[in-house]
Order: C-alpha cells, then structure tokens, then sequence
C-alpha cells in the first residue's frame, strides 16, 4: 500500500484526514491503496525542519510545506494551508489566520490566548457591518509533491476546498440571539464566531466533530483531492509525468 506522509507533527490532523477520507467511499484505504501517515511515523523526524511559509496564498503556502517535506523526507508529501477569508476585510485574516492578533508575527502565545484575541481582532474590524455584509469562508489548501531530482521536488496536484459562512455580531450589537457570538465549545479558531451556510444559525463550534468533518473546508479539499490521487496512483499509473 503507498503511504502518503502528511506534512504535519501534530497526529490530530492525521487522524482527522484519515476519518475524512474513511467517510468518502472512493477514498477508503482499500479503494485508494494509499495509507495517511504522519511526520512522526518517519525514522529521523526529528532532523526535519519547518520552511517558513512565505507565500502570501493559501496555494503558495501549501506547495511550499509539501515540496520541502518531499525533499526532506524522500517521499511523497500532502501539506494543507487554511485559514479565514471574511469579504469585508478584503480576504483578511487570510494566510495570517492563525496569528492575525499581532498581524502575523509568531510571538509565542498559547493557541487559547491567541485564538481568543484573533477573534476578538476580527469583531473589531467588522464593527458597525450589518449581517449581509459579513459573508465570510474558511479555505484549505492541499498540496500534494513528490521527490524528483536531488534536493528538488515537483507539485502533482493541489486543490482548494472552501466552506462558506457568516461572521455573526457580538451580543452588544443585535438583539438577536441566532446571530449573536461567540457561541459554542467544539472546534477551535474562529469557530465561535462562524455562522455555517447554508442556515446560518449554528457555529463551528457548534457542530458536532462528524457535522464539521462533513461540511469544513478540509472535507471539501480531500474530496476534490480523492480523483486526483486516484488518477495518480491508481491502476499502476506512474508518478512521473502526471501533471497537475
Ligand atoms: P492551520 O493551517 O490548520 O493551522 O490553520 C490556520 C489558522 O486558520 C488556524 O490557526 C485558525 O485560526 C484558522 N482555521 C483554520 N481552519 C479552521 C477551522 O476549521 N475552524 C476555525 N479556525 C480555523
């Protein structure tokens, strides 16, 4: 069976992209042949090391963690980039989703703290915006990259899966308790603050871990991403030569 090693440490994400592609029927690992495993599942990781993500698309950001770990690691790589775009903010948080609070910068605060202050970063920004305008989507990017030449790697495939929503309005601005948050206790980030389409009237924090895994935008990305690696891999079709 080919193992595909995502580009991650952190084993939650590998269990969540192996429950997302056990719940796709073409994806399971009998029908793909292929296997998720992680960073940590490689002898030596603990050599490996992190390429800064100095791209300013979610795309750019996700080839770049999949090429280096394919280089590095001497297999084929999938790495995701996500992260929230709210149209009133002109796309922003965007590729600085997860520290948005100090525009960016890594500043060593825990993900609770910084989480918390992203949010209330992002009400602030959209004080005063009425419901309709604060259409927002949560984007994951995955990219997919195998070793090629010495120290060089290729992209065979990236794709883009989308979850559309709202941002609803703090308690002191609506009467209305559907549209007010922060709400819920599942999920993490920006969850709270996230009316998921199509009714709009829960957060990702309310929805339960099978609801999210269904609906999010890395669901939508593996799914787009399932005929892609079926075409690459399956029925002995080579890896070189694929294109994206
Ligand atoms: P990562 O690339 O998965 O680490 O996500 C980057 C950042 O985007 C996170 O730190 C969160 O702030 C935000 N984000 C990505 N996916 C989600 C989600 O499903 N819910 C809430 N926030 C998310």
């Amino acid at each position: 069976m080919l193992e595909l090693v995502l580009a991650t440490g952190n084993p939650h994400k590998v269990e969540e992209l192996r429950a997302i592609f056990a719940s796709i029927p073409e994806a399971g690992p009998h029908a793909l042949g292929l296997r998720v495993i992680g960073l940590k599942d490689l002898p030596g990781h603990e050599r490996f090391h992190e390429p800064k993500e100095t791209g300013t698309t979610f795309e750019q950001n996700a080839s770049i963690k999949a090429m280096s770990y394919a280089v590095q690691t001497g297999r084929i790589c999938l790495a995701d980039d996500s992260g929230l775009e709210v149209d009133a903010l002109n796309k922003r948080p965007g590729v600085i989703s997860s520290h948005y609070c100090t525009h960016g910068e890594e500043t060593g605060l825990s993900r609770e703290v910084r989480d918390q202050a992203n949010n209330n970063r992002v009400l602030f920004e959209l004080q005063g915006v009425p419901m309709m305008g604060r259409g927002a989507r949560f984007v994951c990017v995955i990219a997919l990259a195998e070793p090629f030449l010495p120290g060089e790697a290729r992209l065979l495939a990236r794709v883009r899966g989308e979850f559309e929503g709202r941002i609803g309005l703090p308690a002191s601005e609506t009467d209305d308790s559907s549209l007010a948050v922060p709400r819920g206790s599942n999920g993490f980030g920006y969850d709270p603050l996230f009316l998921a389409a199509p009714e709009f009237s829960r957060t990702g924090a309310e929805l339960s871990p099978a609801e999210k895994n269904s609906l999010s935008h890395r669901a939508n990305a593996a799914r787009l991403l399932v005929p892609r690696l079926r075409a690459l891999f399956s029925d002995g079709a080579s890896l070189s030569g694929s294109g994206m």
